[in-house]
């Protein structure tokens, strides 16, 4: 049998291999393949995975359990009658919100679309999400938050070969994707690799010997980091102002809303050297430059503010859509991306259309030749449960007391809607209506810097 070609089902790097079958009960011999993101490349991950197809304690064919509980082998149309009539059985007893669906990132785009599908028109159920609703989520709302849309790295990553800064934020791509170091090799030559990592990561050493810097914020100050890299790039005249007035709606906001965090401000916040911070800003002003985030910094209480930032740093540079630059997040599953814009979400028809918008829904269920029903109100906007309601006040029908994005510090991307004078200058809550008098004083809310202050 010829070998075949194909890619690593484990990471969003997607290596290119060629599997050469061998007799049972061996593994097929993994060769790594030329292909533009790993180049022939594998991680330990990569040469292994084909090992799982001849595990001896893999699942081949269908079990159930039996009277006394054991699982027992059966076949096919057995295994699904006994689904579908489970299926048809809590529906009819509880209604079809009873039966949920959860998907994964590690789908390919069409399994996810038939999920959403079969979900919506088999099931007709509304309970459906995937993994990727906390795994991406902080990355996908701030991008939707700045552009209106949700693309996790807009760009090939071979663009990245050619980079003479990069900031990577919350990412240890030398551990968890080693064979994308290959394309920092350009920007490392050049002394610009900055790596912002509480840990001296594997990717973090990266950086010695020349090769860039080490920021090592204390946890959680990532935000407090990003907006004192802005402070600077401001203050110090950097910013591609023509590109701000041209492409950017909203800055003189996001100008506010950094003034005080000037760099001997962020060193007592973050412990990143004040003169660490201007050396960066500088450095990221200084052209083919991308900023690139991950897990590290958006899995995090301000995780969308963190990546907002992150963005709005980006725009400040000019950097969105120019030649040679740009920001991007790193995707971690197989398809994290395509997995969150084919329908596996409770919010997301295919195409990434909102299901709560009547024109989408017609397009749909056109498309799936069904009639659509009527849009059942949103989702719960603090913790996205389905009880719908909610507002800045609290979710009156789940009575949630989760955080809303509403009570967090504001750090609007570049279309945030204009600020409030009445709201607190900190957390942009009406319950604490009074400016501060100075940058670190506090205001009432018991949120402002110094009350956060380690
Ligand atoms: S980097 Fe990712 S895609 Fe490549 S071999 Fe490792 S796990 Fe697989």
């Amino acid at each position: 049998m010829p070998a075949a070609a194909t890619h690593c089902p484990y990471c969003a790097f997607q290596c290119a291999m060629s599997l050469e079958p061998r007799a049972a009960p061996a593994a097929p011999v993994v060769v790594g393949r030329d292909f533009p993101t790993n180049r022939g490349g594998l991680c330990k991950k990569g040469w292994t995975s084909a090992e799982l197809l001849v595990a001896r304690d893999r699942v081949v064919e269908p079990l159930m359990r039996d009277e006394s509980g054991r699982l027992v082998p059966t076949d096919w149309d057995t295994a699904l009658d006994r689904i579908a009539g489970c299926l048809a059985a809590s529906r009819r007893e509880h209604g079809a919100d009873s039966v949920a669906v959860f998907g994964g990132g590690g789908l390919t785009n069409e399994k996810a679309y038939l999920l959403g599908k079969f979900a919506r028109l088999a099931l007709g159920t509304s309970r459906i999400d995937y993994n990727g609703r906390f795994c991406m989520s902080s990355a996908a709302a701030a991008g939707n938050r700045a552009f209106g849309v949700d693309r996790g790295l807009p760009f090939p990553v071979t663009d990245l070969d050619d980079a003479e800064t990069i900031l990577l934020l919350g990412s240890n791509v030398a551990e968890t994707m080693p064979p994308f170091v290959a394309h920092l090799a350009h920007t490392r030559a050049a002394g610009g690799l900055v790596v912002v990592d509480p840990r001296r990561s594997a990717t973090a050493r990266l950086t010695a010997d020349g090769c860039g810097i080490h920021l090592q914020p204390v946890p959680g100050t990532d935000l407090v980091l990003l907006l004192g890299l802005l402070h600077v790039v401001i203050q110090e005249g950097l910013a591609d102002e023509g590109y701000l007035r041209d492409r950017t709606t909203g800055f003189e906001e996001v100008r506010r809303s950094v003034n005080a965090w000037w760099p001997e401000a962020v060193q007592a916040r973050t412990g990143v050297p004040a003169d660490d911070i201007r050396r960066v800003a500088r450095r990221l002003a200084g052209g083919r430059t991308y900023i690139l985030t991950g897990r590290g910094v958006e899995q995090h209480v301000d995780g969308t503010d963190t990546a907002t930032a992150a963005i709005n740093l980006a725009l400040a540079l000019g950097l969105v859509g120019s030649p040679a630059s740009g920001y991007g997040t790193l995707t971690g599953q197989g398809n994290g991306q395509g997995g969150r814009e084919h329908g596996q979400k409770a919010d997301q028809l295919p195409g990434y259309r909102s299901i709560s918008d009547p024109v989408a829904r017609a397009m749909v269920a056109e498309v799936w030749g069904w009639t659509p029903g009527p849009s059942r109100a949103p989702a719960c906007p603090r913790c996205s449960c389905s009880t719908r309601s909610g507002g800045p006040a609290g979710c009156a029908a789940c009575s949630c007391t989760a955080r809303t994005s509403w009570s967090r510090p504001r750090m609007p991307g570049a279309s945030a809607p204009p600020s409030s004078a009445s709201s607190c200058w900190w957390c942009a809550t009406s319950s604490s209506p009074r400016r501060p008098s100075s940058p670190m004083s506090c205001c009432p809310c018991r949120n402002g810097p110094r009350r956060r202050a380690p």
